[in-house]
């Protein structure tokens, strides 16, 4: 059982932290899912690692949840054999869709390919764009259709397959490439929990990966990542197709004015709370831990401002992935989560807009656990889908909230969720009897002796979209 914090951690895996030691100690010191980011590594490290931590994490019995990240329509740009290039303020480059068209200016400018012809042939004089996370900021200064020039606004060395950033442009790009529908190939055969799709512009974009996913079986969360103007601008209709939105910060800082990102978060996390859908607030978190062993105090607060903002989840990127810290990088942020996990007061004052059976039962619920003559010291919930916990856990309750589900996929899908302790017990089948629930339960120690127990439940077990009773228990 994985206790202890509230809000979600996510650890992208890598190097640092992929031996199946490293895996079980980040689980036990408080990881809820690992991330693989399918930008990096070959596809069988992908393959062996998925499996890793789908073993370890059945050997320790805790629910982990797999999410493997898709490029989506991310841009990278070429250099000459991969060679890096040293660029001054007012240095001219020279962008092209394919080295053969830069044979005439060869000598004459660096050449960076951008391997997607629309892009070439879309940008126009004045156009801004940015290489490298936003390292490096360029103008376009003159264009044709088979290239164009621009001069670097920044000092330093471009290395080649960084990514390039349009600012205030729409890329006209398909949501998902070929590369990533051979990625999607590895999620189904491995059946992993969430698949997040880069750069989601539109809901559409969000039906082709539903539709791809549905012709391989497979049943994953879709997180959304909104790193773009245009996901912004679309960002509700986003929230209605999604299960889980993403705010990757990293790409979204360099797409938009920085000073909005603060804002853009708060306002997509009240979004996804309000539709009872899921919201990780991703990178950066405690980037200076890749490197050391304390986080600065602007991370810390970043991490506590999260929490207070109300996500269910907080990403860890390369701090995980290929840092010098791991471990302690998940210990501190635990601790960061913990402490103002206590200190905020989002429970109060929040009414969701979904109508259905499930949130009307809910919203029966809270009214429970805020009733202070009752005292209910843990919510117990049966559910067949994970459905009934997603919705809880937009409500941000301090109870512990424990989802028993007999199905495996419902119980990782669950492991995004605030609060909810996610468990999987084998359910009988008919109606729902309290005597087999206290088999269940009591016997593997789940609920203890005089405790008051909500319980939420439906009228029989196994039937998904059903809940309907509300019991108030003493054990
Ligand atoms: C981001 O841009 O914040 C992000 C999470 O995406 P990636 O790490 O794939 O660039």
């Amino acid at each position: 059982m994985h206790t202890g914090k509230r809000t979600k951690i996510i650890a992208t895996i890598g190097p640092a932290s992929d031996s199946e030691e490293q895996i079980a100690e980040l689980i036990r010191a408080g990881v809820n899912v690992f991330r693989f980011n399918m930008k990096h590594n070959v596809k069988e490290w992908h393959v062996e690692r998925i499996k890793r931590v789908q073993k370890v994490a059945k050997e320790i019995d805790i629910a982990v949840g797999v999410l493997i990240d898709l490029q989506g329509p991310e841009i990278r740009i070429q250099t000459e054999q991969g060679k890096s290039i040293e660029v001054v303020k007012n240095d001219l480059i020279f962008f092209t869709y394919d080295f053969k068209e830069a044979t005439p200016i060869m000598g004459k400018y660096p050449v960076i390919v951008i391997p997607h012809k629309s892009i070439i042939q879309n940008m126009a004089a004045e156009d801004a764009f940015s290489i490298d996370d936003g390292f490096f900021e360029f103008e376009v200064v003159e264009s044709d259709k088979n290239g164009f020039i621009a001069k670097s606004l920044d000092n330093g060395s471009i290395k080649d397959h960084k990514s390039l950033n349009l600012i205030g442009k729409d890329v006209d790009l398909p949501s998902l490439t070929s590369d990533d529908l051979e990625k999607l190939d590895i999620g189904a055969a491995a059946k992993v929990d969430f698949i997040a799709l880069s750069f989601v512009r539109t809901k559409e974009d969000v039906h082709t990966l539903r539709a791809e996913m549905d012709k391989r079986g497979l049943k994953a969360r879709i997180v959304s990542k909104i790193e773009s103007e245009k996901g912004v601008d679309n960002i509700d209709a986003i929230i209605d197709e999604t299960d889980v939105i993403m705010v990757a910060r990293g790409d979204l800082g360099v797409e938009m004015p920085i000073e909005r990102i603060a804002y853009l978060q708060k306002e997509m996390i009240k979004k996804c709370r309000a539709k009872n859908k899921q919201v990780i607030v991703a990178t950066q978190m405690l980037q200076s831990m890749t490197e050391n062993s304390r986080p600065t105090r602007a991370e810390a607060t970043d991490v506590s401002n999260a929490v207070y903002d109300g996500a269910d989840a907080v990403m860890l990127s390369a701090e995980s992935a290929t840092g010098k810290n791991p471990l302690k990088t998940v210990e501190i942020m635990k601790r960061i989560l913990k402490f103002n996990e206590n200190h905020t007061n989002l429970f109060t004052n929040f009414e969701p807009q979904i109508k259905d059976q499930t949130n009307a039962i809910v919203r029966a619920a809270i009214s429970v656990l805020e009733d202070k003559f009752l005292n209910i010291d843990k919510v117990l919930i049966f559910t067949e889908t994970g459905y009934t916990a997603h919705v809880l856990s937009s409500y941000r309750s301090k109870t512990p909230v424990m989802a028993i589900s007999g199905t495996k996929e419902a119980v990782e899908s669950m492991t995004l969720d605030y609060g909810v302790i996610p468990l999987h017990v084998a359910f009988p089948t008919g109606d729902f009897s309290f005597n087999d629930m206290d088999e269940l339960l009591i016997k593997d120690g789940y609920v203890q002796k005089g405790e008051t127990v909500l319980v939420i439940h439906g009228h029989r077990w196994k039937d998904p979209g059903k809940t309907n009773a509300l019991v108030v228990l003493q054990v």
